[in-house]
């Protein structure tokens, strides 16, 4: 299975090769993939140059290792030796230089945070930076736990109460507006963990409760005044004296970068053909978690391979593209569903091929910067998919047919290489046949002789053809998502046809 061959790595358009977030990945040496790292790492090479010792680094120290060849980096206090792993960074040589011989935290959160680097990196671990001074820390506490004034007025805050059964927790937002989908709870055993969402901000409840409940967890919003009740179920009726001990995060707001995070256990429940490559996973929940995935954005599902946690991102669809518009039952609130396409070379993709039935995978917090607001007051949404970038249309198609009143059309124009490739063809003509607003056009890039429908590739010409306002003047809003330099090049087209920055979404990690 992670038998790959390393001469023709990474294959074009592949993830090794094409970053996310609009950076290029730059073409690795052969046997330079994240496979071959991890064999590296279990070698037993010492990869710090300090035989296994950990130490601990001033700045001054850490300062001078700033060369290719001895380059340290320090992310969350934790200080790294980089050069065995300058060939395998995707992102090439000079990204990861950015940040030599110094604190790449602010970096390494902009462009990549959900990268366990903990595990990749566990064998460069030089050591701790050393702590300075209390005398030299005065007013230089981190700033995520120094609210602004501001800050601190709008901060939530809570409060609990109990009856012979329960226990409800009650989180005050000072937001209106609040939706089910800005709300994460997990309660299992007696860790209880509610995350709320403020747009860039993350409220957090997080506390060893004092007794056990039972893994039923309920969710009330009072979305006018902004109230969340989390309620539990006592296991035995007794009186609780304390909520329970708060952990590191309790009672903290602070900006959603920096929260790491934060995984549950998922069961496979099914997985089921979509084409040849594709599947539909369908993973379920666990009993105390309350999470579901905004319209837009994705999870990250972390799977340990040869003993290294690695992490990828995935989109969730609904199990089917409703045709009569009503709630779908992935709105059950216990079931995920993720359409992944699984590559015969892939590192991923052939470890979550391999899981069985009942096996679990762990599942994050979404994630993604698209707000459903972009989609409210459009008249017409063009959706530009190549491959599985079909994904996050899905949820936005249905939400765009259901819940948008003044839509007029909405298009999906996709590509694809061959007719077998095309995702939900069936449905997707059905939903065409069905809904007069909604019209697909299906391109082939390397279609058989019998294709009689259109060919070719993301173009100026095949967009210029196909991407069109209804009127003149309507408010249209591109969503565009696939291999990144499709991407790439198709917002550069979208520009040069005349839309603007705000009139296109490009749907990246
Ligand atoms: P990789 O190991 O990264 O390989 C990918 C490609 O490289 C394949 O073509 C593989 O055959 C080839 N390859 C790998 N090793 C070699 C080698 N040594 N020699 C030759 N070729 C090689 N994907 C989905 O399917 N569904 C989604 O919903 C989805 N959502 C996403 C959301 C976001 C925000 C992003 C950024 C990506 C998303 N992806 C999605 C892509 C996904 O995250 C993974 O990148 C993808 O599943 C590939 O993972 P992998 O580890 O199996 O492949
Ligand atoms: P694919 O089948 O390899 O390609 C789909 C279509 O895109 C094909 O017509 C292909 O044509 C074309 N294409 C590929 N590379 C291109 C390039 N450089 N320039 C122009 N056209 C190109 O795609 P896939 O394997 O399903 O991959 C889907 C991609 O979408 C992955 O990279 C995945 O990470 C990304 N994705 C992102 C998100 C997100 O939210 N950010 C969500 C889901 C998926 P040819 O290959 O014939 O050139």
């Amino acid at each position: 299975m992670l038998n790959v061959t390393p001469s023709a790595f990474p294959a074009s358009g592949s993830q090794q090769r094409a970053a996310a977030g609009g950076r290029s990945k730059v073409p690795l040496k052969p046997g330079r993939s994240l496979m071959d790292w991890i064999r590296l790492t279990k070698s037993g090479k010492d990869l710090t140059g300090l035989k296994g010792r950990l130490i601990e680094v001033t700045e001054d120290e850490l300062s001078k290792h700033n060369k290719k060849e001895d380059c340290w980096i320090c992310i969350r206090g934790f200080v790294y030796n980089v050069t065995p792993y300058m060939e395998y960074h995707p992102g090439g040589e000079d990204e990861l230089m950015k940040a030599a011989g110094t604190d790449g935290t602010d970096l390494f959160d902009q462009v990549h945070r959900w990268v366990n680097y903990e595990s990749m990196l566990k064998e460069c671990l030089v050591g701790r930076m050393a702590v300075k001074p209390i005398a030299a820390l005065k007013g230089v506490l981190p700033e995520k736990r120094v609210l602004a004034s501001s800050a601190k007025d709008l901060s939530p805050s809570y409060d609990w109460f109990q009856t012979d059964s329960l226990i409800t927790i009650v989180i005050y937002t000072k937001q209106k507006d609040m939706n089910a989908d800005l709300v994460i709870v997990d309660c299992q055993d007696k860790q209880l963990r509610g995350e709320i969402i403020m747009d860039d901000h993350s409220y957090l409840v997080e506390v060893d409760l004092d007794h056990a409940v039972s893994e039923d967890v309920a969710v009330n919003i009072a979305e006018k005044v902004g109230k969340v009740e989390i309620i539990l179920n006592k296991k035995d009726n007794i009186h609780w004296k304390m909520l329970g001990q708060p952990c590191e995060g309790h009672n903290t707001f602070i900006k959603r970068t920096d929260r790491g995070l934060f995984y549950r256990k998922c069961k496979l429940v099914s997985k089921t053909e979509v084409t040849h490559d594709t599947k539909l996973f369908c993973l379920m929940l666990p009993k105390g978690t309350h999470l579901r995935v905004p319209t837009g954005q994705h999870i990250y599902l972390k799977h340990i391979i040869a003993g290294t946690e690695v992490v990828k991102p995935y989109t969730p669809v609904l199990p089917f593209l409703p045709l009569d518009f009503q709630e779908p039952p992935c709105h059950d609130g216990v079931h995920l569903y993720l359409m992944i396409k699984i590559y015969s070379h892939g590192l991923f993709t052939q470890a979550l091929d391999h899981l069985q039935i009942g096996d679990c995978i762990s599942v994050s917090n979404p994630e993604g910067n698209f707000k459903k607001s972009q989609v409210q007051t459009s008249e017409d949404l063009l959706l530009l998919a190549g491959g599985t970038g079909f994904t996050p249309m899905v949820k936005l198609l249905n939400f765009a047919l259901t819940e948008v009143s003044c839509l007029r059309t909405v298009k999906l124009i996709f590509f694809n290489k061959t007719e077998d490739d095309i995702l939900w063809r069936n449905q997707l003509e059905q939903l065409a046949l069905k809904d007069e607003r909604f019209e697909v056009q299906f391109i082939l890039s390397q279609p058989s002789k019998d294709w009689v429908g259109k060919q070719g590739k993301i173009s100026p010409s095949l967009l210029s053809e196909f991407v069109k306002r209804s009127r003149r003047d309507s408010k249209v809003l591109i969503c565009i998502c696939g291999p990144t330099p499709f991407t790439e090049q198709g917002v550069q087209y979208l520009k040069d046809l005349g839309y603007s920055q705000e009139e296109i979404h490009a749907f990246t990690a």
